[in-house]
Formats: C-alpha cells, sequence, structure tokens
C-alpha cells in the first residue's frame, strides 16, 4: 500500500525523524486557520506548497510551488488543489489533485550552503537484508543517477536481525561528505529512519530531497513510502490511510474478494492458478506475440465462482483480446473449472474475445470435452505450446 507524502512524513515525525513541518488541506477555505497553526509551530512565513498525489516528479509537473507570504500562499494552494497533475510518473491524463500540504520553506538562506541527498531503504532481495540506498545526488530523478553516475550511489546492507550499527550510520554520513553537526545530525536521522521503516513494516521508504539547510540540521523534505500488505493487520491505524481515488479500481475490487490482480498493459488477459504459473504463462503469451494485459493469480480454489469474478474483472480492461486460461487441477477439479468457465460465459453475456482454455491435472480430459462441446467461442489446449498457438491463431 502507498501512502502520500503527508502521511509519509507523519510516520518519520511519530518516530523522532525530523522532517520538514507542514498541514494538509482539500479545501482552501481552511487555509488560514492550517497556516497560522503552521506559522505558530515554525515562526515562518515562507512556504511551500505540495500536491498530494501518489506519484513522484511533482515538482516537475508544476505541482511543489513556493510562496513568500499570505496572499502568494492563498494563490498558489488555490491553483494546486483541484487541478490535473501531470508528471513525468503519471499517465498523460494525469492525476486530480484533492489534497495539497503547505510546508514551512526550509530552504532558508544561511550560514552554509544547503544541499540534497537521497537515502532510501528497502529490501534487498538478493541477500534477504534491509539495505540503505544514497546518494549526494539529491533531488534528481535516482534512475537518472543511476544509468549516468552510478558510482555515485552507495549501499549499506543491514541485517535485520542485528538492526542498524553505530558504525554504519556513520559510514552513511562519511560517505555523504559531512562533518561538525551536520555529520551527527545525520548519524541521528539515518538510525531513527531506519527504526521507523522497521517498525511501520515498510518495504520502502524513499527520502529525495534529504535535506542538510543552512544551519545544518538534517530534515526530509519528501517521504515515498510503501507499507508492506502482509503487515496492515498488525497496523490498523494505517488501514484508514488507504486512498482508493489513488488505486486502480479493478486492483482494489480483486483484492476484497481475494484475488491477486496486478494491471498491466497488454493484449491478453490471463486467469491463472498460482504465482509461478501466472508467470511462466505471461512469458508463454509474449513469446507467442502478445503482450499480458494482467497477472491473476485466481489461487488455489479457483470455483465457478471465482472463476466468474476474475472474468469479469480481466474483461474491465478494454485493451483485452483474447484470454488465456491455464489452470493445473491439483486441489481443484478441472471438470469444475471447466463447467465455471462455461457458466461464467452464459452468465457474462457480453464476453466477445475468444477464449482459450488449458487446463492440465485432476478430470482434465472431462474438462477438454466440456470445453471442446460447448458452442462459444471458448477452446481447449492440452500443451503449453498449443495454447501459445492458439493464441497467435487469435490474435493474428
Ligand atoms: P517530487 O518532485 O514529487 O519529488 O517532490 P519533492 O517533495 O521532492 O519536491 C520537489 C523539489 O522541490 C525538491 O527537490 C526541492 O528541490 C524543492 N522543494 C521542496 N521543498 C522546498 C522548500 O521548502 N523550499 C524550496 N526552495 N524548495 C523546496
Ligand atoms: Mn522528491
Amino acid at each position: 500500500m502507498n501512502l502520500h507524502e503527508y502521511q509519509g512524513k507523519n510516520i518519520l515525525n511519530q518516530h523522532g525523524v525530523r522532517i520538514q513541518r507542514g498541514v494538509v488541506l482539500d479545501n482552501i477555505d481552511q487555509i488560514e486557520k492550517l497556516s497560522k497553526e503552521l506559522i505558530d509551530e515554525t515562526g515562518t512565513n515562507w512556504f511551500v506548497v505540495k500536491a498530494q498525489i501518489h506519484a513522484g516528479g511533482r515538482g516537475k509537473g508544476g505541482g511543489v510551488k513556493l510562496a513568500k507570504n499570505m496572499a502568494e500562499l492563498k494563490e498558489v494552494a488555490s491553483s494546486i488543489l483541484g487541478m490535473n497533475l501531470v508528471t513525468p510518473q503519471t499517465s498523460k491524463e494525469g492525476k486530480l489533485v484533492s489534497k495539497v500540504l503547505v510546508c514551512e520553506d526550509v530552504y532558508y538562506p544561511g550560514e552554509f550552503e544547503t544541499e540534497e541527498f537521497y537515502v532510501s531503504i528497502l529490501l534487498n532481495r538478493n541477500t534477504g537484508n534491509n539495505m540503505i540506498m544514497y546518494s549526494t545526488e539529491g533531488g534528481m530523478d535516482i534512475e537518472t543517477v543511476a544509468e549516468n553516475t552510478p558510482d555515485l550511489i552507495f549501499y549499506e546492507d543491514i541485517d535485520p536481525s542485528l538492526g542498524i550499527q553505530p558504525f554504519q550510520a556513520r559510514k552513511v554520513a562519511f560517505n555523504l561528505g559531512l562533518g561538525g553537526e551536520a555529520f551527527k545530525e545525520m548519524v541521528k536521522f539515518i538510525t531513527l529512519l531506519y527504526k521507523s521503516y522497521v517498525s511501520s513494516d515498510s518495504s520502502l521508504f524513499e527520502i529525495n530531497p534529504v535535506l542538510k539547510t543552512s544551519d545544518n540540521k538534517i530534515m526530509a523534505v519528501d517521504a515515498k513510502v510503501t507499507l508492506d500488505d502482509n503487515s496492515l493487520f498488525r497496523h490498523k491505524e494505517y488501514l484508514s490511510w488507504r486512498d482508493l481515488k489513488e488505486e486502480n479500481p479493478v486492483e482494489t475490487e480483486a483484492r476484497e474478494v481475494g484475488l491477486n490482480y496486478v494491471d498491466l498493459d497488454g493484449n491478453v488477459g490471463c486467469m491463472v492458478n498460482g504465482a509461478g504459473l501466472a508467470m511462466a504463462t505471461m512469458d508463454l503469451i509474449k513469446q507467442s506475440g502478445g503482450e499480458p494485459a494482467n497477472f491473476l493469480d485466481v489461487g488455489g480454489t479457483a470455483d465457478a465462482k471465482r472463476v466468474e469474478i476474475a472474468f469479469r474483472l480481466i474483461l474491465r480492461d478494454p485493451n483485452v483480446k483474447a484470454i488465456l486460461v491455464n489452470i493445473f487441477g491439483g486441489i481443484v477439479r478441472c471438470d469444475r473449472v471447466a463447467q465455471g468457465i462455461v457458466d461464467a460465459y452464459n452468465n457474462l453475456k457480453d464476453i466477445d474475445v475468444p477464449i482459450i482454455v488449458r487446463l492440465q491435472g485432476t478430470n482434465s480430459e472431462l474438462a477438454k470435452e466440456i470445453i471442446d462441446n460447448c458452442d462459444f467461442k471458448v477452446y481447449s489446449a492440452v500443451e503449453f505450446q498449443e495454447a501459445a498457438d492458439k493464441i497467435q491463431e487469435v490474435l493474428s
């Protein structure tokens, strides 16, 4: 589950990580009252207004703007609130901004230069450890840094059973070129950041930029947080933070009925039981000249009801030109699944794309008979290659 910047910062703040202070509004009428609270708390009259959408690159799209007084603040906030924001990370259509975060401007002039760093914490899937990934090139797109100057990105693996060691936090601060007060601040920042990553059961913390202010404080200016869905049962307070407007409606519906569905860009819908088989099926679709329109694991209980729901979800995607069903009947009986497909076809009526069905395992002969004897655009395939050939045929 992805969070908005203000929610991510909330978690950081709860764990003592220094953040750029801010207030959230969803209606411009709230601006007087809330900005007064911010002024009382921070003593500033310089602000930055930040669109709250689940996508980065907001600065580039005009979703992050400065204001140097109350009048400017009102003007900027009203222009961003309700705007349709297009960034390099959104679709061409962009996203409606229904909340803005008004923050203190932390790039105030002072004794020292401000500096921007990149820090993220994530799971290192190669080592099974947590990893701090960091760079002196903050504020930039990390993908660009990785491509042009990969040696400016550092990695620190952290054994989750030991937690972050003091020498590791010091190493980060050292590699970022800090000294004196800023060094100490960074050590504290990294240590607390790691602790909040662990105790919120997150799978990603990306803080870009981490700012060294002109008075040598280290703070989070941005926060991209992804919580691990499997841990949400023990963080009930975060559950209410889910913003369904930001999520794919089909994925939301799938989650509610317990299906694993990920929307993709292709033209062949697939319905498979088991994540491994689903991956292999997606490869198969690609090899036969198609592109998978989704990842869908219907799980162990591929009964008629689930099959129908799955069809419904797949068919919501207008790009789908064919559907490949690839089910292994281990626990589930293939003839039941076949009957489920036929019933779903009958119930849904408006299915006008061909369906290729490969059922292997218990009662697969019976299943093939059911599929072959129905008079819809449903075709059976026994072998993997046969299924691939049939997809090629229906796509051409
Ligand atoms: P993103 O573009 O979606 O990653 O949004 P960020 O929160 O990272 O903001 C984009 C950029 O705005 C940052 O990289 C900063 O350079 C700039 N920015 C953010 N907060 C402030 C601020 O308080 N003052 C100034 N001058 N710039 C800011
Ligand atoms: Mn950012």
